[in-house]
């Protein structure tokens, strides 16, 4: 077995300074990249901090009571955030996803739900407006998001096993308040939920048909994550990747499933529905989602934008780059020099980490420079 390299990186890598482009692009709702894909997501970090250290995403060894995360200051404000959105959606995004870090340890979340609430796609209509946790807070704050119009949320959750939960999250968390804060979001009607898992090969790999049994019939929709060669310090390795499709057969086994159809384009989950005694998908036992970013490419329908928790627009989840728009943000530049920004960025992407990553030298595709997903979000 080879040794596990976690290289001592900063995660915030040298970026590029949005240029305002001298022919102005009018927002049409129809902007489109370099391989033609549109801009309908966008995952607006809200924090890089995180009360949880996932080996996964911040592992102890870096993120420690040394690790300089951002300072108040360089955090963009919830106007900031929301005269971005804006930009976007007027580029036809549809749906916003906020993330972080953990999202709820930012102050007074709730005001930032009520401006993206009362923003309108451009035809007319309210956004998909959700958000991913790793549920800690939740029981708290359930029924105070919703009020906010929050309309769904994504828990993470890795096992029910107590002992391998807590060793994952790495700072002792119990199930038991996960599962208190999954209950509180379905009480308040932030539905509906779905769990996230990240699946290791040789940690959590035996929690999945759990998982599936407790969740089946609930109403919450398990999605059961590849672990993913995302940041430079998880160690990650190919031997530690469960392929979905390998997920899908262990539940078929006992719990027999059906494919279902993609949910919208651009969904990132495969979709499994629990079959009935015909075979056919038994809507009451609900479905589960696999998502298999290591081992099947989804880059050519990827519509999704991130924007980090300082204004810094990367176009990929594996992204060594970002595009700088706070000094435009905070430098005087008008809305319509903003959206042109915007647009001249997203009309140069052509990144599709996935489908290359098979074909790049080993160095590469373990990360050495590369954003981390707790600075981006998932
Ligand atoms: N703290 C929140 C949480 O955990 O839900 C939101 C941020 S977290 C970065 C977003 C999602 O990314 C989580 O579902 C997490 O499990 C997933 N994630 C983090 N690192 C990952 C990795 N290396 N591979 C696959 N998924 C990962
Ligand atoms: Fe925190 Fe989420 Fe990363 Fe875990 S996955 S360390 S909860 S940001
Ligand atoms: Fe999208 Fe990048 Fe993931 Fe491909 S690798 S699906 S382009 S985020």
């Amino acid at each position: 077995m080879s040794e596990r390299v976690i290289p001592l990186i900063d995660q915030r890598l040298v970026n590029t300074v949005a240029r305002i482009p001298t022919t102005p692009v009018a927002p049409t709702g129809l902007l489109g990249d370099a391989l033609g894909r549109p801009l309908r997501d966008l995952r607006i970090s809200v924090t890089d901090r995180c009360n949880f250290r996932c080996s996964y995403c911040m592992p102890k060894e870096i993120f420690d009571k040394d690790y300089a995360y951002l300072p108040h200051s360089s955090l963009l404000s919830f106007e900031e955030i929301t005269r971005v959105a804006t930009q976007f959606v007027a580029h036809g995004v549809q749906k916003i996803r906020l993330t972080g870090g953990e999202p709820l340890l930012r102050k007074n979340l709730e005001i930032l739900i009520e401006q993206l609430a009362a923003l309108r796609t451009t035809e007319g209509r309210p956004l998909d407006i959700t958000l991913t946790t790793n549920g800690s807070l939740l029981k708290r704050k359930a029924a105070a998001l919703k009020a906010a119009g929050l309309q769904r949320v994504t828990v993470s959750l890795d096992g029910l096993d107590d002992t391998i939960f807590r060793a994952m999250n790495d700072v002792d968390f119990p199930v038991a308040d996960v599962l208190e804060g999954i209950a509180a979001a379905q009480a308040a009607g932030l539905g509906p939920i779905k769990v996230n898992m990240v699946v290791k090969r040789g940690t959590n790999d035996h929690e999945v048909l759990p998982m599936a049994r407790h969740f089946k019939g609930t109403g919450i929709v398990l999605r059961l994550i590849e672990y993913m060669d995302v940041g430079a310090t998880n160690g990650w390795r190919m031997d530690e990747v469960l392929p979905s499709a390998e997920v899908v057969q262990r539940i078929h086994r006992e719990l027999p499933l059906v494919q279902l159809g993609a949910a919208a384009p651009g969904e990132t989950a495969e979709r499994w529905g629990y079959a009935d005694a015909d075979g056919k998908h038994d809507e009451r036992a609900g479905e589960i989602g696999v998502i298999s970013s290591v081992t099947q490419a989804f880059c050519s329908d990827c519509n999704r934008a991130r924007l980090s928790t300082e204004g810094q627009l990367y176009l990929c989840l594996f992204a060594s780059q970002g595009h700088d728009l706070r000094p435009l943000i905070r430098g005087g530049a008008t809305d319509e020099q903003l959206a042109s920004a915007i647009a001249a960025i997203w009309q140069g992407r052509s990144d599709r980490y996935s489908e290359l990553r098979a074909s790049l030298p080993p160095d590469v595709s373990t990360g050495t420079r590369r954003v981390e997903m707790s600075y981006i979000g998932g």
